[in-house]
């Protein structure tokens, strides 16, 4: 742990999980990894297909100790120190690295163990349930990238408006350029709105100081927070590069490597797909709607009397009527209330995301800050919050949805 923590460059570790086999990373119940006691220690016998930061000196990983039952629930999780003290490998071979798209700059290996010596983490068993904290920390930092990513871009896509003469002027100059960042900007602002107040829920947990509201609302929050900024950054860095026009798509100015970098960011940790159905299981099993709605709607009601008052209006009636429509889809069946898994998704995060930035809106206006986050506010509000699917069109969206897709049977 100290080196976990440390600040200080000769001490500090980083640290990997080791979670996806050739039979899947969404789906870890295929896992054949293999735990066998010998001599008193734990060795691990496998092949991990995608481990990002091979040069970590931990790892988390999960395994099956030997004579454990099939599918999820015979995983244990393991910690793996990739050295002996000797500074030799502790039994993990480097297979070969990804030949991957983008974050090169970051080696992912797909790495043999053979008999490496692992220490169970607490007692066996339950293994997927133990990582999962550690999912929730690598959600929130997927989504911080995906802010810095769209923050980067948009300065440079501004210092670029401001030098670029195109028709006798600046492009800074054009309204429709204007409007092109002004759009990108609004992205930013409900991505950093969301991506905060998970951070600010975390650091609450961390401490202890969480009541069970946040918890749930944390529970909620962490896949809709990394699904929605994933794409936003995305969208964002794709619009970007066009932003620059030619010279976005030429790799001796640098841009392109922002969009190979930030496609990777809906994919790992938890596809769209993956967390949509991972937040309405949440919602389904674990009760979180209620907390969720219920703290949205008093830091709603607190803005009753500012600037902002009908925006947050609007979003307290689709919060409030979220319940009841998630209860239809739900009672309408498990299908359909799957399909629509994205759009539901979607549409939470983006009230979410409205939540926040509306209160960091009213705060900024009342403090004097500027009128950017509310202003966008109420474009996020007006533009970018899809409303909850009904479940007699989600029904028939279903039967359509299996025809388009050329899989029906
Ligand atoms: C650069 C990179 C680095 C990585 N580093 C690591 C690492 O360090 N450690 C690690 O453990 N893993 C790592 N991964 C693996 C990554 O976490 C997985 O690739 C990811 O979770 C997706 O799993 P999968 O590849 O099995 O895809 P699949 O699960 O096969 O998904 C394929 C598609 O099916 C969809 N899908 C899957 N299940 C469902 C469902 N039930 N309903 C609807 N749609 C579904 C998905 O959304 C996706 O679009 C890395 C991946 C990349 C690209």
């Amino acid at each position: 742990m100290p080196h976990l923590t440390s600040r200080d460059p000769d001490q500090l570790w980083t640290s990997g999980q080791w979670m996806t086999e050739r039979s899947g990373g969404s789906d870890v119940s295929g896992t054949a990894t293999v735990a066998r006691h010998d001599g008193g220690d734990w060795r691990l016998w496998g092949t991990k297909w995608f481990t990002s930061a091979v040069t970590s000196e931990v790892a988390l990983t999960l395994a099956r100790p030997e004579g454990s039952p099939e599918g999820s629930a015979g995983l244990s999780l393991f910690l793996v120190e990739q050295r002996r003290a000797d500074g030799t490998r502790n039994g993990i071979r480097i297979l070969r690295l990804k030949d991957k798209l983008g974050t090169r700059a970051l080696p992912t290996a797909e790495l043999a163990l053979e008999g490496c010596r692992a220490e169970p983490v607490g007692d066996l068993g339950r293994g997927v349930k133990k990582i999962t904290p550690l999912l929730n920390i690598t959600r929130l930092h997927n989504a911080i990238s995906a802010c810095g990513m769209m923050a980067r871009l948009l300065q440079l896509l501004r210092d670029y408006a401001r030098r670029r003469v195109a028709f006798g002027s600046p492009l800074a100059r054009k309204p429709l350029h204007r409007e092109t960042l002004a759009a990108l900007q609004v992205e930013y602002e409900a991505a950093l709105a969301l991506t905060f107040d998970c951070a600010r829920l975390l650091g609450k947990v961390e401490a202890g100081e969480a009541s069970e509201e946040e918890r749930a609302t944390l529970r909620l929050l962490t896949p809709l927070c990394k699904l929605l900024t994933a794409r936003q950054a995305v969208a964002v860095a794709s619009e970007a590069l066009e932003g620059f026009g030619g010279a976005g798509y030429v790799e001796d100015t640098g841009l392109p490597v922002w969009l190979r970098d930030a496609q990777v960011l809906p994919i790992w940790e938890g596809t769209t797909n993956v967390l949509s159905l991972d937040a309405l299981r949440a919602v389904a099993r674990e009760g979180v709607l209620e907390p969720w709605a219920g703290q949205a709607a008093r830091r709603l009601e607190a803005l009753a009397s500012s600037p902002l008052a009908e925006g947050a209006r609007e979003m307290r009636r689709r919060i409030e009527e979220a319940p009841r429509a998630l209860g239809a889809l739900a009672a309408a069946g498990p299908e359909v209330a799957e399909s629509a898994g994205r759009r539901i998704a979607l549409s939470l995060a983006g009230l979410s995301a409205a939540v926040a930035l509306a209160e960091q809106g009213a705060w900024a206006l009342a403090h004097g800050r500027g009128e950017r986050a509310a202003l966008a506010a109420e474009r996020w509000l007006a533009q970018r919050v899809p409303e909850l699917p009904s479940a007699d069109e989600a029904t028939a969206r279903l039967a359509a949805s299996a025809a388009l897709s050329g899989l029906a049977e």
